[in-house]
């Protein structure tokens, strides 16, 4: 009884039933009234009343004396339509009622309805005055009055109860249709909540229920992707620790099985393993950090300048060490940025270990730093010489785990997470962070920094 589409078949079939029998009663009121008054004019003009009166006036020029027809005509003529009537109201030329055998009429003036329904009563070419004849308020009818109206009211009853029939029907039918999608929208939604994310409803149904469709299969899509992220991630994650530790173990078996001696040089490859796994877990407990948003920023004005050259002063010797040149590009003055060093720092160190990464001997990294586009930040950039990535490759580069070529940079050391770590240091700041590349030309790695208000 609770359920939504039976609530709305009972409102249906209550209004409809309500709006029935309102139009039935009024109708058979109507109808009643309407047929008694048909029945009473057509009896008076029938009869002899209308020139009787009319004969009268022209006789005696006045209405004075006229009441004593009228009450012989109502008393011959009322047995036919009823008791309750006809009722007869006779005025003069000016609307005066001069009779009338409802109580306290006479003396009054005629409604101005009751004389346009009144039928004018000529005598010497003149209207002398008005005859209204009023169908009874009830009593008995002639039996061939009875049966009409008796006709009229089962054709009024068959007619409310088709309707009736009708409007429940169409009441099912409609409350099943607003209904249905609600349905399907709470088994889904069950669904989903055991975890089987790949649940979505159709479109469908009236506007309101079918936004309420789209934002569920939103909101399962974002709940679908976020899980195979996170299976992803705990696959990526599993992955990424099994392989030093891989390492670990089986060097540490074969110095015991004492296949590698027990050397100083053996155990430096187990000591650089840990260090590869420690790496890799401070970069998760970093990144899962800054996802969470809970990075520590402490920003304040930086000389920006002098920021970008101290980040870039460590990679000078493993620069000339690689014959890779390095350049910058900042203007004199640079406006003062709003930022957190140490988080800069961290962010122009991952851009500047990447482009020596993938920049062959030869080849050039260019800091550079300016006004950006948008007013009220600013633009620095890592450009270099090298690899470059592929077109397809290029929207994942920021993705967690993500390597273009996961063999080599693992002898390298990396994970695939500091340019998602960065991607999160610059967001917080407010910034952007973005890549453009030229496969064998090289890559351009820019962020945006917040300009302090001076
Ligand atoms: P990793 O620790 O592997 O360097 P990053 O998140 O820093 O992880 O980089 C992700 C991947 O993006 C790298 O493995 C590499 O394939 C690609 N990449 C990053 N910087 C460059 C670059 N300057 N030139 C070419 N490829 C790059």
């Amino acid at each position: 009884m609770n359920k939504l589409w039976i609530q709305l078949t009972v409102a249906f079939g209550l209004v409809t039933l309500t709006g029935v029998l309102i139009v039935a009663l009024l109708t058979n009121m109507q109808v009643s009234s309407e047929f008694r008054s048909f029945v009473a004019q057509s009896q008076v003009q029938g009869s002899p009343l209308l020139s009787e009166l009319s004969d009268y006036y022209a006789q005696h020029a006045s209405w004075q004396g006229a009441e004593t027809l009228l009450r012989e005509f109502t008393a011959t003529r009322r047995g036919a339509i009823g008791r309750g009537g006809p009722s007869i109201v006779l005025a003069d030329s000016s609307g005066h009622i001069i009779y009338s055998d409802t109580p306290n009429q006479v003396g009054t003036t005629l409604a101005p309805a009751d004389r346009a329904a009144a039928t004018a009563i000529p005598a010497n070419g003149q209207t002398a005055g008005y005859l209204l004849i009023r169908a009874g308020a009830g009593g008995a009818m002639s039996p061939a009055g009875q049966q009409f109206l008796a006709r009229v009211n089962r054709s009024l009853l068959q007619a409310g109860v088709l309707a009736g029939v009708l409007g429940l029907i169409l009441g099912l039918i409609i409350a099943r249709n607003l209904a249905a999608p609600l349905s399907r929208l709470s088994t889904a939604a069950g669904q989903v909540a055991q975890g089987k994310f790949d649940q979505r409803v159709p479109i469908a149904g009236a506007a309101e229920v079918a936004d309420v469709a789209r934002a569920f299969n939103d909101m399962a899509a974002g709940l679908q992707q976020s899980e195979q992220l996170r299976q992803h991630m705990i696959a990526d994650i599993a992955h990424e620790l099994r392989t030093p530790l891989t390492v670990i173990q089986g060097n540490l078996r074969a110095l015991l099985d004492d296949v590698y001696p027990l050397e100083k040089g053996e155990i430096a490859t187990i000591y650089d393993e840990t260090i590869v796994l420690n790496r890799l877990v401070s970069d998760l407990r970093e990144l899962a950090k800054a996802e969470a948003g809970q990075l520590e920023l402490h920003m304040h004005p930086l000389d920006t300048s002098a920021l970008l050259r101290s980040a870039l002063a460590p990679f000078e010797v493993n620069a000339a060490a690689q014959g890779i040149a390095i350049a910058t590009q900042l203007p004199a003055t640079l406006p003062t940025a709003q930022a957190d060093p140490e988080r800069v720092r961290q962010v122009l160190r991952n851009l500047l270990a990447n482009a020596l990464r993938y920049t062959p001997a030869g080849g050039t990294i260019t800091l550079s730093a300016a006004q950006a586009a948008n007013a009220g930040w600013l633009r620095v950039a890592v450009c270099d010489t090298g690899a470059g990535i592929a077109a397809a490759d290029l929207p994942h580069v920021f993705e967690r785990f993500w390597r273009a070529d996961r063999s080599r940079s693992r002898d390298q050391g990396g994970a695939g997470l500091g340019l998602a770590i960065a991607k999160q240091i610059v967001e917080a700041h407010g910034g952007q962070i973005g890549a453009t590349s030229e496969p064998s030309q090289g890559s351009e790695f820019w962020f945006t920094l917040p300009i302090a208000d001076m």
